[in-house]
């Protein structure tokens, strides 16, 4: 007899064909994320297992994290032909359970000797005698017992949910454009459950922002990497392309050019990542330059879709999300953001093209762009 992690997965098993490359993207995620733990991670009869762990509680947690897992259930492996040993398993397995109950058997060995309305009946009285204050309720119980007939017996009562999605790296490769904020991190995280592998661009504006503010961005991205499994950031200088900007071209529209930069840059980014779209936390309404004529205005210097998950979010529901998934607190650090540094007084909600094309005429853009990218720093998160 021995303790295992029995793992559960979601929106995989719709997959049909293709389930068999889904279920191995699977078990590598999780294998990198007990890799610390030393745990044995298999696949066997269409189950994933997890054994030889040394703290059972702190693989549960990382292997909920990982994207693709619907849930982790603490089981115990057995021989299924002592059937007596069984029941002993069974009834200690429930010594301390209160309230309404049921036993909930599955048989893939079709061959055993009891069938699994039979099994459910004879665990589930051998339980009730030893532990009276229990009821059966077979519709709504406080607690299941789930028994697994296979090559051996498998007993667990309790289900951990876990994050749900897919398995990262299943669905092509995106690029986020990460500020210190609280809803790009929530971006990138939505769009990573859908299995795609994120990097990250980042623009520094340095002195005017500080090397704290670029840590806090660094400290988000491996947040993010434990469930995203490594995040390539790039951390882009943007001082000289702020300071143009501010100078050259006029202020109520100096925001909008700025994020057309930034969207040209990250493509470039993008590319080299081999990724096929771009991820910001932009929300309608939510500042000037999330309006709908300004979003527009940024989307059409680039030629890859713009991915903007929380487009449709309030700021309380994208806060709720923070809080779920770990980056609440590092996002609500006071450093500035290079957006927050030259802000506008009155800036344009409904801008006109002639205007923002008038102004970037004055500028250098291609050079401004290349000198940018020639700054570019890699830090694997
Ligand atoms: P966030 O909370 O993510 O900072 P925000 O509400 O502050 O968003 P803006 O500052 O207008 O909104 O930025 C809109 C989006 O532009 C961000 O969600 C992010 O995707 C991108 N962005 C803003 N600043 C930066 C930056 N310094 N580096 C990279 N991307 C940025
Ligand atoms: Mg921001």
């Amino acid at each position: 007899m021995r303790e295992l992690l029995l793992v559960r997965y979601g929106e995989i098993f719709l997959k049909g064909l293709n389930r068999p490359f889904f279920m191995r993207a699977l078990v590598k995620k999780i294998r990198h994320a007990v890799a610390e733990q030393g745990a044995k991670v298999w696949l066997h009869d269409g189950r994933i297992f997890v054994s030889d762990f040394q703290d059972r509680d702190e693989c549960i947690r990382r292997i909920t994290r990982v994207f693709g897992v619907h849930s982790v259930c603490p089981a115990v492996e057995m021989p299924k032909d002592d059937f007596e040993a069984v029941c002993r398993q069974a009834v200690a397995m429930t010594a301390n359970w209160k309230g309404t109950f049921k036993v909930s058997a599955r048989r893939s060995d079709k061959q055993y000797f009891m069938d699994s309305p039979q099994i459910n009946m004879e665990l589930g009285g051998r339980i009730l005698e030893s532990n009276p204050a229990l009821r059966v309720d077979v519709k709504h119980p406080d607690s299941t017992l789930n028994v697994e007939i296979r090559d051996l017996c498998y007993l667990y009562g309790q289900v951990i949910p876990a994050v749900g999605g897919m398995p990262v790296g299943t669905n092509g490769r995106a690029t986020l454009l990460l500020s210190g904020g609280i809803d790009s991190p929530v971006a990138g995280w939505m769009i990573a459950k859908r299995g795609v592998q994120i990097s990250a661009v980042h623009f520094h504006s340095y002195p005017y922002t500080s090397d704290r503010a670029k840590e806090k961005v660094l400290d988000l991205a491996r947040i993010l990497s434990e469930s995203c499994c490594g995040i390539r950031v790039h951390v882009i200088p943007f001082t000289k392309i702020q300071m143009e900007i501010h100078e050259k071209c006029p202020e109520e529209y100096t925001t909008l050019i700025m994020r057309r930069f930034m969207m040209r840059i990250a493509q470039r980014v993008a590319e080299k990542e081999h990724a096929e779209a771009l991820i910001t936390g932009e929300s309608i309404g939510q500042v000037a330059s999330q309006t709908m004529q300004a979003l527009g205005t940024t989307d059409s210097v680039v030629t890859m879709p713009v991915f903007r998950p929380v487009i449709g979010f309030d700021k309380s529901e994208i806060i709720e999300v923070a809080q779920r998934i770990g980056t609440f607190e590092t996002s609500s650090l006071p450093y500035e953001d290079c957006c927050t540094v030259f802000t506008p007084r009155h800036p344009a909600t409904h801008p006109k093209m002639e205007k923002i094309l008038e102004g970037e005429g004055r500028l250098d853009v291609d050079g401004l762009i290349e000198e940018a990218l020639a700054g570019d720093e890699v830090v694997p998160c």
